[in-house]
């Protein structure tokens, strides 16, 4: 008789599709199939979108992201969940309030603007996230950009990583990641739940093909906490897993490529 086949972690993504395959859900489904775990997508919108930038972009019905929801929960489950690009405050609203009646971990990725300055996030949804979506966030995970859009804060150096994550701190979320790649020199992050600080530092690759690091970073992070590693096991983890992706991204089209999942 041949034993069960061990069943992987199952890791859910409610996010955005990237036509070109460099970010949004399809980033997360490699990363999560890069480590081991079972990928389910939740679609909130789709992109038609490239390595020059994002050339359309359209939200589903609030009832379609509930439907794919329900479909994925009451059948076969879920042990972590990482949120993407949301689009609207409609949708917003209707994913915190799914996620406010789960007990699995949630990784909550702000995702605001793209790299290439496209919108993924109405002016107007900025309130629900703060007010409804960083609440059920076991981390939330803003780049600097993001940071400023939420908090108002603009961040220039590590002292102003500390009080930006504070602030970000302030809406909710168990623990945050405020991602300083942004800055020069070395690439530093900050994970801090309010009493314990992280600096996790990595060796800046000099390469611009970085399309899709944030979507990489939160889904590798809901992988770890699938498995059950605390939460700076799993940003460690994660911060490592990315920055090999980084080093390994490629060019593709006439623009920025995608990061790496096969290194
Ligand atoms: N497109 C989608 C669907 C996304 O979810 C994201 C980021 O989360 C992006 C594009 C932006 O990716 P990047 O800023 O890495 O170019």
């Amino acid at each position: 008789m041949t034993a069960p086949l061990a069943v992987p972690p199952r890791v859910l993504t409610v996010a955005g599709s990237d036509s070109g395959g460099g970010a949004g859900i399809q980033a997360d489904l490699k990363t999560m199939l890069a480590l081991g775990t079972h990928g389910m997508s939740v679609l909130t919108a789709v992109t038609a979108q490239n390595s020059l930038g994002v050339q359309g972009a359209w939200e589903l019905p609030a009832e379609a992201v509930r439907a794919q929801y329900r479909s994925v929960v009451d059948d076969i489950g879920v042990q972590a969940v990482k949120t993407g690009m949301l689009a609207s405050a409609v949708l917003v609203d209707t994913v915190a309030g799914l996620l406010a009646e789960t007990d699995a971990p949630v990784v909550v990725d702000p995702v605001g603007i793209s790299k290439h300055g496209d919108a993924l996030l109405a002016a107007e949804a900025l309130d629900s996230v703060r007010e409804r979506l960083l609440p059920v966030a076991t981390v939330a995970t803003p780049n600097l950009d993001e940071v400023t859009q939420l908090t108002g804060l603009t961040v220039t150096d590590e002292p102003g990583m500390r009080r930006a994550a504070a602030a970000m701190l302030s809406y909710g979320p168990r623990w945050v990641v405020v991602k300083g790649g942004h800055l020069p020199g070395e690439a530093v992050d900050l994970l801090t739940d309010g009493s314990e600080e992280h600096w996790l530092r990595a060796p800046r690759h000099d390469n611009r093909h970085t399309h899709g690091t944030g979507c990489t970073l939160a889904s590798a992070i809901a992988c770890g906490l699938a498995r059950g590693q605390d939460v700076p096991t799993a940003v460690r983890a994660a911060k490592d897993y990315v920055t090999g992706a980084i080093a390994a991204g490629f060019a593709l089209g006439g623009g920025i490529g995608p990061v790496d999942h096969g290194w």
